[in-house]
């Protein structure tokens, strides 16, 4: 009975295994991801979350890396998260397509995608609001709200811990600590939601180090802070402290998209005369701060960054939440190169392992000079500013002495 079943699945399977752009239904979703695994059984994997949504649909992800299943050293962790708002479509279609493309340019022998897939550990989750796509989907499509929110009514994008305003109390009382807070959360605003428990527990098991959510609506790159810190509604921009690093992710994606940068197209709400300036995008690079443009409250972007050492950017991927079906063969075209260009960015800066002459240490800050601290000789060997004796740092001593030289033999040998 049960080989006659996965016989028959197998045959469902490779007869599709061609994709097509429309828009998949929840049943679908899953048979999709499946169906590039049985195509790609060595370098993909599907999971679910460990919770389903309110009606009890699975969560699922598709995983691409050479090792699947297993976080390896020096391998970063990247994660694209579609559909948080329901009624916002394109980013669960683009996924699926991506994993699709990722699989059969493997097969292909790509050697740009085999590169990226033997370096980077790479989760796709195509749909994190299955309830809400299921409204949306059911009442026409059309509608600027139906289906945004999750089956309690409940704005995703709004129910993550408020940890911004744990960095922001910290601020004021001159302390410098934005990072693993949640430790430091003492009370929940809203009861946490199914979706955004089982998100936050797959943000806090793996070591994401670069992420995106996608949504709909306008066409720009988010970063961080979402959150302002006067509380003021809209544009007052809201640095984090990586607000270099976070601008370069977000116009990494902006300038590969076909015009998310491009000054000369039109804003996605230019019927209002007052919102034509305001809201045109492409005339500041296809980017802005999240509280630049307005401010929230619980979003999963500032607890990535805020909980994790998760950098993630919210990309909204056009003027319209749900286009049509006939729409999304092009807007792949449109955004592939963004997709692609954004996941080689978890091979920015450094990969190292903190250890001394014991082993791993555990649970280390690393703290990077400033450009200032590093070209000033006289303080050369000292610790960054904020950093004191006693306080956890990259190297102790020993090691510090072993790596510089190792670094004067190499520059002896390369002299003879
Ligand atoms: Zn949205």
């Amino acid at each position: 009975m049960t080989k006659l079943l996965l016989l028959c699945f197998a045959v469902f399977v490779t007869a599709n295994a061609e994709f097509t752009w429309r828009h998949h239904n929840n049943e679908e979703l899953p048979l999709i991801l499946e169906e590039v695994h049985q195509k790609c059984p060595n370098i993909s994997r599907v999971y679910a979350l460990t919770e389903p949504s309110v009606q009890n649909v699975p969560l699922y992800v598709i995983e691409f890396s050479d090792k699947p299943g297993i976080h390896q050293p020096y391998k970063p962790e990247v994660k694209y998260i579609g559909n948080i708002h329901g009624n916002e479509v394109l980013g669960r279609e683009l996924l699926l397509g991506l994993a699709h493309y990722l699989c059969d340019q493997y097969v292909n022998r790509d050697r740009r995608i085999r590169a990226l897939i033997h370096n980077t550990r790479i989760h796709l989750m195509p749909s994190m609001n299955p309830d809400g796509w299921q409204l949306a989907t059911d009442t026409g499509a059309k509608d600027y709200l139906i289906g945004r929110y999750n089956n309690h009514t409940v704005d995703l994008n709004r129910n993550f811990p408020d940890l911004d305003a744990i960095t922001f109390e910290f601020e004021r009382q001159g302390i410098n600590h934005n990072n693993h807070l949640l430790r430091d959360l003492t009370r929940l605003a809203a009861p946490l939601e199914p979706e955004t428990r089982a998100v936050m527990r797959w943000i806090m098991s793996i070591p994401f180090v670069l992420s995106a959510a996608i949504h709909g609506g306008d066409l720009v790159a988010n970063y961080p802070y979402d959150e302002s810190r006067s509380g003021a509604p809209v544009s007052e921009y809201s640095a984090s402290p990586d607000d270099e690093t976070f601008r370069n992710l977000a116009l990494a994606y902006a300038e590969a998209h076909a015009d998310m940068a491009s000054p000369s197209r039109p804003g996605c709400h230019t019927t209002s005369s007052d919102e034509s300036s305001t809201f045109n995008f492409g005339k500041q690079g296809g980017v802005t701060n999240g509280a630049a443009w307005y401010s929230l409250k619980g979003g999963m972007q500032d607890f990535n960054y805020l909980a994790t050492n998760a950098f993630e950017v919210t990309l909204e991927l056009g003027c319209e939440k749900y286009p049509d079906a006939s729409k999304l063969e092009n807007e792949w075209v449109r955004n592939r190169e963004a997709l692609l260009a954004y996941l080689w960015k978890a091979h920015t800066g450094v990969k190292g392992i903190v250890s001394d002459d014991s082993g791993f240490i555990q649970n280390a800050v690393i703290s990077v000079p400033t450009t200032s601290w590093f070209d000033d000789e006289t303080s050369f060997g000292l610790y960054p500013h904020g950093l004191r004796e006693g306080q956890p740092r990259i190297y102790k001593r020993s090691l510090y002495e072993k790596v510089a030289k190792t670094l004067l033999e190499q520059k002896d040998n390369q002299k003879q």
